[in-house]
């Protein structure tokens, strides 16, 4: 047994009195009892505060890092939603620009195309090159140089939506707005050197010089349809109704607007380059000596005036005071206007 101090040991009495009548009650204890309550109520308090004073600081860290954790997951968010923004913004720029040079594309090679038809045009509407007609059209125009369109191939429609298929489309772009500067170029004195020739071209008698397009009669060695005997026919006859309109092959002068018995009513044009046409058997001239006109222009109506047997439009070219076959002059208008 252990034995106890002498102050623990010694009791005290309780003594509880009621304040008005009854029995009194007495209580005899040692102090033991109340050390001890008195310990424990202490440690309970401490603890409580402990428990308090810790629970408040987790409290704290943790909604800290609660609002750190949401910022961090908000920053993350946004710049993600911002990444996914401008590469959708990219995405539909590299479309776009993809979309764009197509068309550009397709839009140039419609061009070249074109380029191709006017150059042919122009050598289609000189006929008489070969032949010396129009010798000087195109003197003084030097050739145009061709370097072509193309270059390199950007396959349009395999360009990814990535960084590298936008680097192509600026690439495309750009060689594409030089092929467009060098083109449009090219067709500036493609159509100068057009204008000129059609210019030339309304100064030479090569228009079908009235509706009818029905030949009767040939150029060259024919019989003679009052002798029969053979004879040569300076020009050609077209056959045709009294009254249809006559006109002017190419643009000039009317040098002559008479009548003799054997033209009948006649008109000679002078024009460009040493030619001259003339249009003979006229019902009717409309036009004076001295008087220009214009390819197309109407000056005279047909008929059957002199040394003719029947209504047709006797018709001559001559070069360098020559007379020559009309048809090859003609044959490319004849054909568009028949
Ligand atoms: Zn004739």
């Amino acid at each position: 047994m252990i034995r106890l101090p002498g102050w623990l040991r010694r009791r005290y009495t309780l003594l509880i009195i009621p304040e008005h009548s009854g029995t009194s009650s007495r209580l005899s204890l040692t102090i033991v009892p109340f050390l001890l309550a008195g310990a424990l109520f202490g440690l309970s308090v401490a603890s409580a505060v402990i428990l308090l004073v810790l629970r408040s600081e987790d409290a704290l860290r943790i909604r800290t890092l609660h609002e750190e954790l949401a910022a961090a997951a908000d920053e993350y968010e946004a710049s993600l939603a911002d990444r996914e923004q401008s590469i959708a913004l990219l995405q539909s720029e590299v479309r776009r620009l993809t979309e764009e040079a197509g068309a550009v594309k397709r839009k140039l090679e419609e061009l070249d195309r074109l380029e191709a038809e006017i150059e042919a045009i122009v050598e289609l509407t000189l006929p008489g090159e070969k032949n010396g007609l129009i010798s000087d059209a195109k003197s003084g125009v030097k050739p145009l140089s061709y370097g072509g369109v193309g270059g390199e191939n950007h396959p349009v429609e395999e360009a990814e939506t990535t960084e590298a298929a936008s680097q192509d489309s600026v690439q495309l772009m750009i060689s594409l707005r030089h092929e467009a500067e060098s083109m449009r170029t090219r067709l500036a004195a493609k159509k100068e050197e057009a204008a000129r020739v059609l210019e030339k071209l309304r100064m030479l008698p090569i228009a079908w010089p009235t509706d009818s397009v029905r030949i009767t009669s040939k150029f060259g060695l024919r019989s003679d349809p009052f002798t029969r005997k053979l004879a040569r026919h300076s020009g050609i006859d077209i056959g045709g109704d009294y009254g249809d309109p006559v006109y002017a092959a190419g643009g000039g002068t009317v040098i002559e607007s008479a009548y003799n018995r054997s033209r009948g009513h006649y008109i000679v044009i002078e024009h460009d380059s040493g030619y001259k046409s003339v249009y003979m058997h006229l019902r009717t001239r409309l036009v004076n000596e001295g008087q220009k006109v214009a390819q197309g222009d109407r000056i005279g109506l047909l008929g059957s005036s002199g040394r003719s047997t029947g209504p047709h439009l006797h018709f001559e070219i001559w070069k360098n005071d020559q007379a020559v076959d009309p048809l090859p002059y003609l044959h490319l208008f004849k054909e568009e206007n028949s």
